[in-house]
């Protein structure tokens, strides 16, 4: 097998899971209960968040561990927006009490312009996770520019004073773009500034899902202006069902989830200790590795692009030296997908979700390709299960399979 698709799923890594196994057996004791045994567990749960969290210049205190990214993602904008009207979609019952005190809220903002009701802001090339739970609150779209970066003078036009999230992904997952952060950060800066000369009180708040960039960027929460920030053990050899949502001390969420009032009440349950050992073991084993697997990637990139015949390169600026998008022009590449399969070789034509349900891209629309275009992409993502013999072998067996399918199309 050559398994190319890393930016779908990551094997756990071995040491990740020898770090995790003493928390389903021998230390499998509640933290919040009250002896000894079950308090070291509590302890070491705290130390393997103080891991994750200073992985990106954060404290324990500032992580809420969740049951992956899509719901870091959607805690991000339920936990700030609930109350707001949608509308999509009509707004989910949730417990009556919230539901009043936004009321009057809403009932404002369904008086006010349409054009200035525009509580959240998305890049279009998001997941599906912020995506959906975004235009749920009737947010709006920010354009890309055809390299895929974010278009920041659609950004200025359209954050308005209702505005208070913006949700811009630090890597795609489906091109690898790496958005500029930094920059997104201090025009809000700038309109924050701006707001609060003309005595507008209401927050504006930068959200950023992080899920793909863990393991190759150096993140730092200060650097880069965010205020809420997704992470995703799933990409990193870390389990799955895993992940966190950074939140500032200028958030003020409101909880996800009522009961026990663990992760400072915003999601109450039992705590996944194991998941969150093996997150942080992960983690770990990223930073000490991000310099050497950078350099490792950024070599086969090049070696797989100089190797290939008859592609166009899609992602060619601004992205993570592990994502390899390419498009065969008048081949379709779901049948690619399944010829390269035939010949034990895993690779995907765009998010694994969408591309299962048989979704055209919405991020390869949102860069401008044509239908032909996107029909003929394909995304390769290399990881560690790779080797550089593979690289070469890999080159050579899309060459073939692309030539058997031009054969096929012109007899
Ligand atoms: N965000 C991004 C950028 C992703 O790539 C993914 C996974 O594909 C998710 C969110 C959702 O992650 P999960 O399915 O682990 O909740």
């Amino acid at each position: 097998m050559i398994y190319l698709d890393h930016a779908a799923a990551t094997p756990v890594d071995s040491r990740v899971l020898r770090a995790m196994e003493p928390y389903f057996t021998d230390d499998f004791f509640n933290p919040s209960a009250a002896y000894l045994p079950a308090k070291k567990v509590a302890a070491d749960y705290e130390k393997a968040k103080g891991v994750i969290a200073h992985a990106i210049g954060a404290k324990a205190s500032d992580l809420v561990i969740t049951a992956g990214a899509t719901e870091a993602n959607n805690l991000a904008f339920t936990a700030i927006l609930d109350g707001q009207i949608s509308h999509s979609a009509p707004r989910p019952a949730g417990p009556s009490a919230r539901a009043a005190g936004a009321k009057s809220r809403a009932a404002a903002l369904r008086n006010a312009p349409s054009q200035d009701i525009c509580p959240v802001l998305f890049l279009a090339t998001e997941h599906d996770s912020v995506r959906r739970v975004a235009e749920h609150y009737g947010g709006k779209s920010i354009s890309v520019l055809p390299n895929g970066l974010i278009d920041l003078n659609d950004l200025r036009a359209k954050i308005t004073d209702e505005t208070e999230l913006i949700s811009v992904a630090l890597v795609n997952n489906e091109l690898g773009t790496i958005q500029p952060l930094a920059e997104i950060s201090s025009i809000i800066k700038e309109i924050k500034l701006d707001r609060m000369k003309r005595g507008i009180k209401r927050q504006l708040l930068l959200h950023s899902d992080a899920s793909q960039a863990l393991n190759l960027l150096d993140i730092n929460v200060a650097r880069l202006g965010v205020d809420l920030m997704t992470l995703n053990s799933a990409k990193i050899y870390g389990p799955k069902g895993i992940g966190a949502l950074y939140v500032s001390h200028d958030a003020k969420l409101k909880p996800l989830s009522y009961g026990g009032g663990q992760e400072k009440g915003l999601r109450s349950g039992t705590e996944n200790v194991p998941g969150v050992v093996g997150f942080a073991k992960a983690v770990e084993l990223a930073k000490d590795h991000l310099n050497g697997n950078r350099k490792k990637y950024a070599a086969w990139r090049k070696m797989l692009l100089a190797e290939l015949q008859g592609h166009e390169l899609i992602n060619k600026k601004h992205v993570l030296d592990n994502f390899v998008v390419i498009c065969y022009n008048g081949v379709d590449a779901e049948r690619l997908v399944f010829l390269l399969e035939e010949k034990g070789v895993y690779v995907s034509t765009g998010a694994a979700c969408a591309a299962s349900k048989g979704i055209r891209s919405h991020v390869l629309k949102a860069i401008g390709l044509s239908d032909e275009q996107i029909a003929g992409s394909l995304r390769l993502t290399l990881g560690e299960t790779n080797t550089e013999q593979q690289i070469h072998q890999v080159a050579e067996i899309i060459n073939s399979a692309v030539k058997t399918e031009y054969d096929r199309i012109r007899a």
